[in-house]
């Protein structure tokens, strides 16, 4: 009874809630669901990159009880002051460690639901540094402006250079800034704005409000400067572009940015799902892109260049726009998921090609995309997996999960044909929009159609087959011999489109490959002439094609073996120098199946014993390590 007692006790005072914030790579669950951020800042001279700020959050406790605790990440700021529900509070503040970001806790003084924290602060905002310094607040080409996430930072989120805020992506809030800045600039920042007079006669207000839309931290951001607001104009959903104040730039953010509301009906349509926010804005900077909420940081030099190239694409305008979908609407609950994020941005720029150029462009560019997966990307990013790639990867933002990501996606829609992946792809936005979303959710989605495998392979597991192909024929079939080459990570379920010419005559085939080695068999014995491997949206890469005849060739003329017709023994003479070689011998069958397999410095006649085999044809590959022959055998 004793023990009972003080068991129960224990679990009473268990939180339900984990006692720690989330990590950019771990979602947990927190006593807290931040409402809205209210922030209220100044900036009277951007390139001091001071700023003097107070955020006023509004919560709501997951579950009332005094000692609640609520997180906040501040990065090189100071903080003047802290009150919970009007109360003064001290916060603590728990150091970084190498999987953890640095915070501070603020705990409730009462048992009320709600709370209202504001958070006082100034200094001199700052950014991720090192040699890619791309997350925080930058100051350059006369503009201040922030950047929601880094590359190489161990935080990703990277608002708190700007704002105190919970910068996890797991906690969406809606989003009212008011920023105020000298009259002769302007305030850029999420959503839609007022601007109005502020208390100091020569400082304007620049209200901006996400509205009813919630917002990831990473996702807000703000600029400053003298920029154009340039009217895109649009049927549906209002488009602007700021753009510096020069006639350079605005005309070339007036031809650019002109292609906006076609890529919105594009998408819209691809996914019949209207665009989720009541605007879209791009701003120039020295950096880009990013796909801020509603309001896109791009570039200055490419929109230039995009304009002066008569570029009728602009790729990465697509890009940030999909995002609004993908990562904004439906956002990660921590970057493990980031691949959600930019596969599907990625995925929508090829969208975007089909819709404007064609079916076959768009696979033709998908195509060059796998290519650029393969030469480039695939050894250097050691075949990270899609998804928690961050445990092979110091880069947040690996090419990976762009390139591999769109391919996978491209491989789901050819998959499961245009009708059901759309249909999918709108239940997913459906019902996760406005919420986080995770790869297990998606492939929940897909469930009906898609197995597990299909996820453990391409989304979970790494690397990708590398094929080599030997086609071969006896008195009674064709071969079709699929070999994928040893690797360190997993044996791939794919399909492969063939197309084979005997003599005049040609004929396609599929081949679903499941094992290591796969054969077609086909039942034809007319003279192979051609084997083309037809390219199919699948992640592989063909190494070598043979179509074998008889023997290979005569590059190892140190050997020759008895007869090409056997009745129980096969004698291999070596005629090289004594032992100054190593070689390797296998029998394999028509089918690839390897039967007999030796190594060793050999020298002289060497024997082995046929006598197991059934009579049949038979190939003997014997290799020095760099070249190798192929001997066609009968066994009576
Ligand atoms: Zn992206």
């Amino acid at each position: 009874m004793k023990l009972l007692f003080s068991l129960l006790f224990i679990l009473a005072s268990i939180s339900l809630y984990s006692q720690e914030p989330s990590d950019p790579h771990k979602y947990n669950e927190v006593d807290f669901d931040v409402i809205s951020y209210n922030p209220l800042i100044e900036i009277s001279d951007p390139a001091s990159k001071e700023v003097q700020g107070k955020n006023i959050i509004n919560l709501r406790w997951n579950e009332r009880k005094i000692g609640n605790e609520f997180y906040f990440h501040c990065e090189d700021l100071i903080i003047d002051g802290i009150t919970y529900n009007s109360k003064i509070v001290d916060p603590d503040y728990t150091e970084a460690t190498d999987s953890t970001d640095s915070y501070y806790t603020v705990r409730s003084t009462d048992d009320d639901s709600t709370a209202i924290i504001q958070i006082s602060y100034h200094g001199k905002m700052t950014s991720e540094g090192g040699n890619f310094d791309w997350g925080g607040v930058h100051y350059s080409q006369s503009k201040l402006y922030s950047m929601g996430v880094g590359f190489f930072n161990p935080t990703v989120s990277a608002t708190r250079h700007w704002l105190p805020c919970y910068d996890h992506p797991s906690d969406k809030a809606k989003f009212n800034i008011n920023i105020t800045v000298p009259d002769t600039l302007i305030a850029i920042s999420n959503g839609g704005y007022k601007v109005f007079k502020s208390q100091n006669p020569y400082n304007f207000t620049y209200n901006w409000t996400s509205g009813d839309s919630e917002i990831a931290t990473y996702l807000m951001t703000f600029a400053i400067g003298d920029y154009a607001k340039v009217e895109i104009p649009s049927e549906d959903v209002p488009v602007t572009a700021y753009m510096y104040n020069t006639e350079e730039s605005i005309n070339a953010g007036k031809y650019a940015f002109n292609l906006v509301p076609e890529m919105i009906t594009a998408f819209e349509d691809f996914f019949s799902y209207n665009y989720p926010f009541e605007t879209i804005g791009y701003y120039a900077a020295s950096k880009g892109a990013m796909e801020h909420q509603t309001m896109v940081t791009m570039s200055h030099s490419q929109i230039l260049k995009t304009e002066r190239n008569k570029d009728s694409m602009y790729s990465t305008a697509a890009h940030e726009l999909a995002h609004q979908w993908f990562g904004n609407l439906v956002t990660p609950y921590d970057f493990r998921d980031a691949w959600l994020n930019e596969g599907f941005a990625t995925f929508c720029e090829y969208v975007w090609i089909k819709s404007k150029l064609g079916e076959d462009e768009y696979r033709k560019d998908i195509m060059k995309l796998r290519k650029s997966y393969i030469t480039n990307t695939a050894i250097p990013e050691q075949h990270i997996p899609l998804y928690n790639f961050s445990i092979y990867s110091k880069n947040n933002y690996p090419a990976t999960i762009y390139k591999k990501g769109g391919l996978v996606l491209a491989l789901i829609y050819d998959l499961v044909g245009d009708e059901i992946f759309r249909d999918k792809i709108n239940e997913y936005l459906t019902k996760y929009g406005g919420k986080n979303a995770t790869t297990e959710d998606l492939k929940n989605i897909f469930s009906d159609v898609l197995d597990d495998k299909f996820w453990d392979t391409w989304v979970y597991g790494r690397g990708f087959p590398q094929i080599d192909i030997d086609i071969s024929s006896d008195d009674e079939n064709t071969y079709v011999v699929a070999k994928q080459r040893d690797n360190e990570f997993q044996v791939f379920d794919l399909e492969l489109d063939f197309s084979i010419s005997f003599g005049a005559e040609i004929e396609n085939y599929k081949h679903s490959i499941t094992n290591k080695i796969d054969t077609l068999v086909i039942p034809k014995t007319e003279l192979v002439t051609n084997l083309e491997v037809i390219d199919n949206l699948y992640l592989y890469e063909i190494m070598d094609t043979k179509i074998i005849t008889s023997v290979e060739n005569n590059q190892l003329p140190e050997i020759s073996i008895s007869s090409n017709i056997i009745d129980k023994q096969l004698s291999i003479t070596y005629s090289s120098d004594q032992y100054s070689k190593k070689y390797s011998i296998e029998i394999v069958t028509l089918t690839g199946q390897s039967l007999l397999f030796d190594s060793g410095y050999f020298s002289g006649k060497k024997n082995y014993d046929l006598s197991d085999f059934a009579s049949g044809t038979y190939f003997v590959y014997i290799s020095d390590g760099e070249n190798k022959i192929i001997e066609k055998i009968m066994v009576r």
